[in-house]
């Protein structure tokens, strides 16, 4: 059997030697936020029995690889996926699968619609050629279903409480309710210390007398973040910004990246060498300052 090999789509990445001699692939698919209609599980499951092994690996980051592909049925077996809205996943050095959690489509605790941040980043940005592998994970809320802090660039849904007194009848719930300890009643008034408020809007949702409401929602972005032989937890980069300055952020971190990594170098290790002061100097503008 002669190897058509389609070399674009081998730059890519996503289709990936197994480690048994010969010719069979394992070809990881793009998924974005681990969301697949039935069409599309449909397709997946008639192209592992036409050109795997019949059985469908779900990855560590929501993906799906369709493995034992004979490298000659490669080509085909994506054209035929592509079709019904499945398409070729990446590897290297380059941005990778977005992951998400469902965020307020579905979840009761979700501050943000995370799959459709997830998606605006997927759309603009996957597979972008970068120094090294380059993950993003969007998460609804500080829970942190989807760890953040364990991506290069973590989006966190956020949410700013305001107390309005006139309907406090000071029961005491949203005190005892804060994760983080933010709340003190003293004196017939509310304390808030926003240094230990994480933003998660427990203590609107809480309230019984809507003394507390929403005064702001928005992102908070984690950077840095890497798990793999040297782990590390992300930096906090900026609190609760809107929909436009988080995608001027995300374009300016990749020009910081493409100017000042070396060559392969993990986008913390570039934070850590050239300084996050410097990096964050150089995506936030001087409005955050
Ligand atoms: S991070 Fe928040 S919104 Fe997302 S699944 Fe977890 S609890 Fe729900
Ligand atoms: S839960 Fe509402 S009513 Fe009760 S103390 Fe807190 S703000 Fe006041
Ligand atoms: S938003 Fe969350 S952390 Fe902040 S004060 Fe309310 S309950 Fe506490």
């Amino acid at each position: 059997m002669s190897k058509k090999i389609n070399f674009e789509r081998l730059k890519l990445g996503g289709i990936l030697p197994q480690r048994q001699n010969g010719d069979l692939y394992s070809i990881r698919l793009r998924i974005v936020g681990g969301q697949l209609n039935s069409n599309q599980l449909r397709a997946l499951a008639d192209a592992t029995e036409k050109y795997g092994s019949g059985e469908i690996h779900i990855t560590s980051r929501q993906g799906v690889e369709i493995s034992y592909v004979p490298i000659d049925y490669a080509d085909k077996m994506l054209d035929e996926l592509e079709n019904s809205g499945v398409h070729q996943g990446a590897c290297g050095p380059r941005v990778r699968g977005i992951v998400s959690c469902q965020g307020n489509r579905v979840c009761p605790r979700g501050l943000i619609d995370a799959e459709y941040i997830a998606g605006k980043i997927d759309e603009k940005y996957f597979a972008k050629n970068l120094p090294s592998k380059f993950k993003f994970a969007v998460t609804g809320c500080p829970a942190s279903c989807m760890k953040p802090q364990e991506n290069d660039f973590g989006i966190m849904g956020s949410i700013e409480p305001k107390w309005v007194g006139e309907n406090c009848t000071f029961c005491g719930l949203c005190e005892s309710t804060c994760p983080t300890d933010a709340i003190k009643i003293e004196d017939n008034t509310i304390h808030i210390d926003r240094d230990k408020c994480n933003l998660c809007g427990d203590c609107i949702s809480i309230c019984p007398t809507e003394a507390w409401i929403k005064a702001n929602s928005g992102y908070t972005i984690y950077v840095g973040g890497k798990v793999g032989r040297f782990p590390k937890l992300a930096i906090k980069l900026i609190e609760m910004v809107e929909e436009d300055e988080l995608f001027k952020i995300i374009d300016k971190t990749f020009n910081f990246y493409k100017e000042n990594a070396q060559p392969d170098e993990r986008f913390r290790n570039t934070i850590d060498r050239v300084g996050f002061d410097n990096y964050k100097q150089s995506v936030l503008t001087q409005d955050h300052d």
